[in-house]
């Protein structure tokens, strides 16, 4: 595997490791966005599914390594690794070719519990039972996130947690529950935006003057981007719209660096507005070879 593409941002070093390519249901990523319009930037396979990539960028500096979100891990079963078009789960190989191994994560950043970002959180062992993935690291989670998906009443919220016993009970003693926006290490941020799920999180990272955010599933692909051009699953999409206009006009006044939680093209780039349009200036692309099936 060829080592992971990097950004520097002030101190940080950020890779961007990818727990792989998989697919899912183009009109799940674009909600009220009709397939006509979507399609021609994502084109859907037979059974309606666009390639998709789980970016998990690595945020380093001297000994501390902090992975915001996991990807999907290895802990899917035949079917599920066949709906999504998912294998093992890159991390632990992204990390190798950066040469280090999982027990030198220092700390991970969840920005919610769905399958597709806290998944990586364990490893299935050939036994079946599943092991802390990172076993060194603290994991941070925003309290309100941890709570739906423990314990939710309302039927929509529980079938979105459904593998979620699977993910949090191996790493329990290293879960910190955090209450708001929080520094995690010095230059490094949780901070809240709702709108996918009331507690969704992003990561900021601060450093001499440069910046950065992962905005996770607020905006997953570059077609995101656009006001209207929600997921399907946002339970709080007017807010996913509201966190989207004012990141993104921060990282177009100020010269941030976004990176996509999904999209297949691009980890990370710079954003300018062209007329009123937002597009991709200077962008760290994805390299081939991600596809796990
Ligand atoms: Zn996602």
């Amino acid at each position: 595997m060829d080592a992971p593409r990097k950004l520097q941002v002030g101190e940080f070093t950020i890779a961007f490791l990818s727990d792989g390519i998989w697919r899912n249901d183009g009109g799940c990523m674009f909600g009220v966005v009709p397939r006509e319009l979507w399609q021609r930037e994502h084109p859907a396979d037979d059974q309606n599914r666009i390639r998709l990539n789980l970016t998990c960028p690595l945020i380093m500096r001297g000994n501390e390594a902090i992975v915001v979100d996991t990807g999907i891990g290895n802990r899917l079963s035949a079917v599920e690794r066949k709906i999504f078009a998912h294998g093992d789960g890159w991390l632990a190989g992204g990390l190798k070719a950066l040469g280090m191994e999982p027990g030198d994560v220092t700390h991970v950043i969840l920005s919610h519990l769905h399958f597709d970002h806290c998944g990586g959180i364990v490893m299935r062992r050939e036994s079946g039972t599943f092991a802390a993935a990172f076993p060194r690291a603290r994991i941070f989670v925003q309290r309100g996130e941890l709570e739906v998906a423990r314990d939710s009443r309302n039927e929509r919220l529980r079938a979105a947690y459904r593998h979620i016993a699977d993910c949090l009970e191996p790493v329990n003693e290293l879960i910190e529950a955090l209450d708001g926006d929080t520094e995690i290490v010095s230059g490094v941020s949780a901070i809240v935006s709702g709108g996918h799920t009331a507690d969704h999180q992003l990561a900021v990272v601060q450093s001499r003057g440069e910046s950065f955010v992962h905005l996770a599933d607020i905006v997953p692909t570059r077609s995101n981007m656009r006001g209207p051009w929600n997921q399907a699953y946002d339970l709080d999409a007017l807010r996913t719209m509201e966190q989207k206009a004012k990141w993104l006009a921060r990282a177009v006044a100020q010269r941030w660096w976004v990176s996509f939680a999904h999209d297949e093209r691009v980890f990370a780039a710079q954003v300018n507005n062209d007329r009123g349009r937002l597009v991709l200036g200077t962008a760290l692309e994805v390299p081939p070879g991600l596809d796990g099936l």
